[in-house]
C-alpha cells in the first residue's frame, strides 16, 4: 500500500504499480472519513493508517458499489461497528446486487463487478448536496448510475470515484485508455458520464481524487482537455 497525503486528504493506494485501486480517508477535527472500501483485504492498511493518525473512522461513503471499491466494507463494519455506512440511494440498489434500471435512465446495462454476497448495508441513503463533514456529496452518475463524488469545502478538494481516472492520461469515464481499460470496461453510460463531468470541472477543484491513478493537483485543463476528447469520442 502507498499513502500520499494533501493536506486533509491521504490517498491509499493499492498495487500502486500494477492495478491501481484507491480509497481516501479525509481527516476532520477529531474524526475520520473513510471514501471507498478498496480491496478485500484492504482493512488491516485502512485501519494501519486510522490509527497513525489518533482518529477513530466514524463514516464510510461509498463513492459507487463497485467491488472494487467495496471489498473489505464487512471487515470494516466488523472492526468498527459504529461507523455509519454512506451510498447514493441510487447505488445501494447495486449494493443489494439489483441491476435494474429505473424509468427515465438510459436503457443500457449496468457494467462492472457489484457485490454478491455483501453483508453490510448502509445506514445513510445520499442524495445531492447532502453534507458529511466538511464533504458535500455531488451526484455523477454515469459510471454506474448512482455514482457520486465528494467536494472538501475547506479545500476544494474533490474525490470522485470513478467519474474520471487518472491512470495513463487524465480521462472521463468510459473513454478507453488502452493502457488501463478497466474503469472504462465498467462503466455505465458515456453521454451521462460526459455530463457528470462537465458538472464536476463547474467546482473548479483543486486537486482531483480518482478511484484509480494518482491524486492531480490544478486538474481543470486537463479536465477540460479530457471532456473535450471524450465529447469528440462520442460524437465520432
Ligand atoms: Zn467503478
Amino acid at each position: 500500500m502507498r499513502l500520499q497525503q494533501h493536506e486533509q486528504l491521504f490517498q491509499l493506494s493499492f498495487l500502486p504499480n500494477a492495478f491501481p485501486v484507491n480509497c481516501y480517508i479525509v481527516e476532520e477535527e477529531s474524526e475520520l472519513t473513510l471514501i471507498d472500501a478498496a480491496l478485500p483485504y484492504s482493512h488491516k492498511a485502512i485501519l494501519q493508517t486510522a490509527k497513525q493518525l489518533q482518529k477513530p473512522i466514524t463514516r464510510i461513503v461509498l463513492t459507487h458499489a463497485h467491488e472494487d471499491h467495496i471489498g473489505s466494507l464487512d471487515s470494516l463494519k466488523a472492526a468498527l461497528p459504529n461507523a455509519k455506512v454512506f451510498i447514493s440511494e441510487r447505488d445501494a440498489m447495486l449494493m443489494n446486487h439489483d441491476m435494474s434500471l429505473l424509468p427515465g435512465e438510459p436503457q443500457t446495462p449496468i457494467k462492472g463487478g457489484v457485490p454478491k454476497t455483501l453483508k453490510t448495508r448502509p445506514d445513510v441513503l445520499l442524495h445531492d448536496g447532502d453534507r458529511i463533514g466538511s464533504l458535500t456529496a455531488v451526484s455523477a452518475p454515469g459510471h454506474t448510475p448512482g455514482s457520486m463524488a465528494f467536494l472538501d469545502t475547506r479545500n476544494s478538494c474533490l474525490i470522485a470515484g470513478d467519474a474520471f481516472q487518472t491512470r495513463a492520461g487524465l480521462a472521463v469515464a468510459g473513454k478507453i485508455n488502452l493502457l488501463f481499460p478497466f474503469p472504462a470496461f465498467g462503466t455505465w453510460d458515456k453521454q451521462t458520464a460526459l455530463e457528470s463531468a462537465r458538472k464536476l470541472r463547474s467546482l473548479s477543484p483543486s486537486l482531483l481524487a480518482t478511484g484509480h491513478g494518482a491524486m492531480l493537483p490544478n486538474p481543470s485543463k486537463q479536465m477540460d482537455k479530457a471532456i473535450a476528447e471524450a465529447k469528440a469520442k462520442l460524437e465520432r
